[in-house]
């Protein structure tokens, strides 16, 4: 069954216009997928094999507009959607969580097609839903109104519904493109959204590119705010561009280069398969990835020997086989990338321990790799790879590696292993940290805020401020009668 579903799949994938209930490869605007103004379209890869999916409708200002448009028109004080209350539009994103139950594994399988993350990953990821509700007397939390949402390409239908649940939940209006390299989950869940019967323009999905259709979003002038999920340097962009044009509220969930502090009193047996799933998880291509592992002097020796050992055995392959644990890069350019920064790892004086190349003959593969006698001052100690490469640097006191640990320009995540809770409690209070993990990893949660200090960026999403980012917050001063 599990093949015949994957047959169809790709079968519906290859095709241009592909269509299933309603999902098309084309821009998603009022609930209609229509083709670009231009009638342009670019082409989104299977990363397994470079091969071509599908025919992506190439959006650019026009479409910008036509969707602004759209938007504006469902956020009007007239409009079904600013009159629904809370229990109605809960009620949709029910129906839409429920959709996205129901279609689980053809999302999943787009996902794992579109960005080549195993299968059974790309279904965890689909289920991340929440509903939230705030509201009260006189301070009043009102929806900012038309929002731009500017995704990533690494986790896709995953960063669809943490822009989208927070829209549905304060009652806001969105226009939200994908990166261009994973285009097809998000039109996928926008014809979800249709069918869940949410209103006309309330989610709209624009294809295109960054310095077209994504500029074009950060500096509209009727867009409200615009979140952003990318790269800290297009994400200073995203700012500069909205304090020009209208001086938007801006979130921003930026890169990170996140220590994971392995102190000597754990269990080796435990903590090297999590500290290396801390970095491997999704081929490396995971923002909050501890990507620098400090490891104590006395267990240096021993840790690096089991993680060498660890890394032989991690399966790389077909995303769609049951044991894969690592699927291809995204795309060329990114696996250009982190090849040269292995190079950059073997140039600056560090000890490659294992991989270091391309895995197999076709498609964006690497090998598990991992370096040893990694120094702070090196690229691969300083710069965000994002791929399967571990750093693993020695340390020998508490307040060293504190230290050291803060000394990026970045601050998204960081991770301590330890017995000794004072241990723990001293690094989780010192480190320059959005989220803090105490032996586990990459463990986020709906309920907890999620974001960086530094150039990780601005503001948080899920929990409850991630629900603020979405209101605008007014008072209501009432003048009582003076007494007689
Ligand atoms: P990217 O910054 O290149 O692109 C992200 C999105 O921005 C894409 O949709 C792209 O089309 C768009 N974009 C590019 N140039 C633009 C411009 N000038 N104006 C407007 N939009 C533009 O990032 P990426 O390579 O797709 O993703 C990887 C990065 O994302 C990594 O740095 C990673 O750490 C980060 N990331 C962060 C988080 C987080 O929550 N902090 C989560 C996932 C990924």
């Amino acid at each position: 069954f599990f093949f015949v579903q994957c047959c169809f799949v790709i079968m519906l994938v290859m095709q241009t216009n592909f269509t299933v209930g309603q999902f098309q490869v084309m821009l998603f605007i009022n609930n209609e997928f229509v083709e670009s103004v231009t009638k342009k379209t670019f082409v989104t890869s299977n990363p397994a094999n470079g091969k071509k999916l599908a025919d992506v409708a190439e959006g650019d200002k026009d479409d910008v507009n036509l969707a602004v448009e759209a938007a504006k028109k469902a956020f009007k004080r007239s409009s079904e959607w600013r009159n629904m209350d809370q229990s109605a539009r809960a009620r949709l994103m029910h129906k839409l969580a429920d959709l996205i139950d129901r279609d689980s594994d053809i999302i999943a399988n787009v996902e794992s097609l579109d960005n080549g993350k195993p299968f059974k990953m790309a279904k965890l990821d689909v289920y991340f839903v929440q509903c939230c509700s705030l509201l009260c007397c006189y301070v009043r939390k009102e929806p900012i109104g038309v929002c731009g949402q500017i995704i990533p390409w690494n986790y896709p239908a995953l960063m669809v519904v943490f822009k989208l649940a927070p829209i549905l939940a304060t009652g806001c209006v969105s226009i939200l493109k994908p990166a261009e390299q994973t285009p097809l989950s998000a039109l996928y869940i926008a014809s979800l959204v249709k069918e869940a019967g949410i209103p006309a323009g309330v989610v709209n999905v624009i294809t295109g590119y960054g310095p077209t259709a994504g500029a074009a979003i950060a500096s509209h002038p009727d867009i409200r705010k615009v979140a952003f999920t990318g790269s800290t340097e297009v994400g200073k962009l995203i700012m500069e561009a909205a304090a020009k044009s209208n001086l938007k509220k801006v979130s921003l969930e930026l890169g990170g280069k996140s220590p994971l502090v392995i102190f000597d009193d754990v269990n080796l047996d435990e903590v090297v398969p999590l500290a290396q799933d801390a970095i491997f998880t999704n081929s490396g291509q995971i923002c909050c990835g501890g990507s620098r592992t400090f490891v104590q002097e006395r267990i240096y020796d021993e840790f690096v020997k089991r993680t060498v050992e660890n890394a032989k055995k991690r399966k790389v392959g077909c995303p769609f086989k049951e044991d894969t644990v690592q699927g291809p890069q995204v795309d060329q350019d990114t696996f250009d990338k982190i090849l040269k920064y292995i190079d950059y790892g073997k140039e600056d004086g560090a000890k490659l321990e294992a991989g270091g190349k391309r895995w197999g003959n076709e498609g964006f593969y690497i090998e598990p790799t991992v370096f040893s006698n990694v120094t702070d001052d090196m690229r691969i100690a300083q710069d965000e790879i994002f791929g399967p490469v571990q750093s693993i640097l020695k340390f020998k006191t508490i307040d060293e590696v504190i230290e050291r640990a803060n000394n990026t320009t970045y601050g998204l995540a960081a991770g301590v292993f330890t017995n000794d809770i004072n241990k723990a409690l001293t690094f989780a209070n010192a480190v320059e940290a959005g989220s803090v993990w105490v032996n586990c990893y990459n463990a986020t949660n709906v309920c907890s805020p999620f974001g960086g200090y530094k150039q990780s960026g601005i503001g948080r999403e899920l929990g409850e401020e991630g629900i603020n980012l979405y209101l605008e917050t007014k008072a209501v001063s009432i003048k009582l009668p003076a007494k007689n």
